[in-house]
């Protein structure tokens, strides 16, 4: 079968809906009072008050699409072929209603359904935590071929005290082109693009206590589901995409700036980094996050510094973003036609944001110069390196390159100590408090990879200085 992005999202709502599912709109990037969270990252986390029993669903049955941001996943942008800053993610929920079979039932038709998404059944793989026999069972009874059927230790979803369980999660093979892997690959979690992980369906089924070992927990009196499926990987395999970049969800956003550019695309990670943060950065602008220097605004900053280091690696000295947000909201309005009425205001912001990024560079060129003609001992201190890192948004590798060039060396050492201690104040700033905050931690260790921002000019420079 071949299907678009909004064909997907409409076979899943209703198919849930015709199950009696009632359709949930997507909740807001911006958690809604919950300090533990930056950005909303799953389906199940807009549904948080149903599934700690604060409110009582009318229906206890509900289907959505949700919007996702995960900055825990931005190093895996572009490297692998399935994972974005956002994205999309499908969801069927049961509170206190239904439970494993029916859950494993409705997976088994809407995946394999010629009504539905008609997958072959013998590229499906399915995973199960080894002493869940009654998923590994049910999964056998509806008919799965026991070598389809993978037991893995990760398949065990729990955080802290409260609700917890095994969960079953579903593959799909794309088959050996896409490299040597074995099925081993997905019960070890090993970084391959052959088998991608569509869908998890979480079995909320216990209670997790302190001092008890897993087999040991109570039952829950009332056991839920949860599930996610990442619409963009959907996209992939329907439309025999290499990455979930090339799908008809992304590739709008890459031709644009391929024309921007003037560079053709041939899956260039630059390109696919580009596409995802504009999109990350206008869905974010668009439910209310500012650009800040801190918490939820000083990632969409950073976000966006990348997104113009990689135009300026591909030769691109203007200010472009904004002629993309043109693209991603044509291309999600559809599903959120809230982002027409705050498109101007978008693109302002980006725009301004950019114009004074470019500044910050320039000038952030003229201080490299002045560090260089004032130091005496043929090395640039870590501090100065540190200060072109931070205010200037100079990458280290960028310093030493340039420093080399001029036969100067950076203090790498005192670089990290400066580095090190920001992390450290950033830390202390934070206030999150479980461990779904972890993907802000994630996000603050992250450095980027070396991009020779400006480097025509600055070696130009190092000559006239020479
Ligand atoms: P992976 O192992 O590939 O990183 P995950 O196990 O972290 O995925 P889950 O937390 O189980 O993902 O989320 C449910 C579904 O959401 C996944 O099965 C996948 O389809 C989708 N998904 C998760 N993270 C991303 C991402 N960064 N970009 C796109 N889709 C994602
Ligand atoms: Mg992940
Ligand atoms: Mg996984
Ligand atoms: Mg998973």
């Amino acid at each position: 079968k071949r299907l678009k992005g909004h064909e997907i999202r409409e076979i899943w709502l209703n198919f849930f809906k015709d199950k009696n599912h009632k359709i949930e709109e997507s909740a807001s990037l911006i958690p809604n009072n919950d300090p533990t969270l930056l950005w909303m990252n799953s389906g199940v986390a807009a549904m948080k008050a149903y599934f700690d029993g604060r409110i009582v669903p009318k229906n206890p049955r509900m289907v959505n699409v949700q919007k996702c941001i995960r900055t825990n996943d931005i190093e895996n942008v572009g490297n692998t072929a399935r994972h974005h800053t956002f994205f999309e993610m499908m969801g069927n929920f049961s509170i206190g209603d239904y439970f494993r079979d029916e859950a494993i039932e409705y997976a088994y038709e809407i995946l394999t359904s010629p009504k539905y998404f008609d997958f072959p059944l013998e590229k499906l793989y399915f995973t199960y935590y080894p002493t869940d026999i009654d998923t590994y069972n049910k999964w056998l009874e509806i008919g799965i071929e026991a070598d389809h059927l993978i037991s893995s230790e990760n398949n065990f979803w729990e955080i802290g005290t409260g609700p917890c369980g095994p969960c079953t999660e579903i593959f799909f093979d794309r088959g050996p082109e896409f490299g040597d892997f074995t099925t081993e690959s997905i019960k070890k979690d090993i970084e391959n693009d052959r088998y991608v992980e569509l869908w998890n369906i979480v079995l909320s089924q216990y209670n997790a206590k302190e001092n008890l070992t897993r087999e040991e927990y109570p039952e829950l009196p009332n056991k839920n589901i949860d599930t996610g499926a990442g619409l963009e990987r959907f996209a992939s395999v329907f439309q025999n995409a290499k990455t979930n970049f090339e799908t008809d969800l992304f590739l709008p956003i890459i031709e644009k700036f391929a024309d921007i550019s003037g560079i053709e695309y041939k899956g260039q990670k630059s390109f696919k980094i580009i596409a995802d943060h504009i999109r990350t950065i206008t869905m974010a602008l668009n439910d209310g996050a500012m650009i800040s220097n801190e918490g939820r605004g000083y990632v969409i900053r950073r976000l966006l510094r990348r997104a113009v280091k990689h135009g300026k690696q591909n030769g691109i000295t203007r200010p472009f973003l904004s002629e993309l947000v043109t693209v991603v909201i044509d291309l999600m309005k559809p599903s959120y036609p809230d982002l027409l009425d705050r498109q101007d205001m978008i693109k302002k912001i980006i725009h301004s944001e950019e114009i004074k990024f470019l500044e910050t560079l320039q000038s952030g060129e003229e201080k490299l110069k002045d560090m260089i003609n004032q130091t005496q001992s043929h090395m640039i201190k870590g501090e100065d390196a540190f200060i072109l890192y931070d205010t200037y948004g100079f990458p280290l590798e960028l310093t030493e390159e340039y420093a080399e060039e001029l036969g100067y060396k950076v203090d790498v050492k005192a670089f990290e100590v400066e580095m090190s201690k920001q992390k450290e104040r950033a830390r202390s700033a934070r206030t999150e408090t479980s461990s779904l905050a972890s993907q802000n931690q994630d996000y603050l260790n992250f450095t980027d990879e070396s991009i020779f921002v400006g480097y025509e000019k600055l070696s130009q420079l190092a000559k006239i200085i020479k």
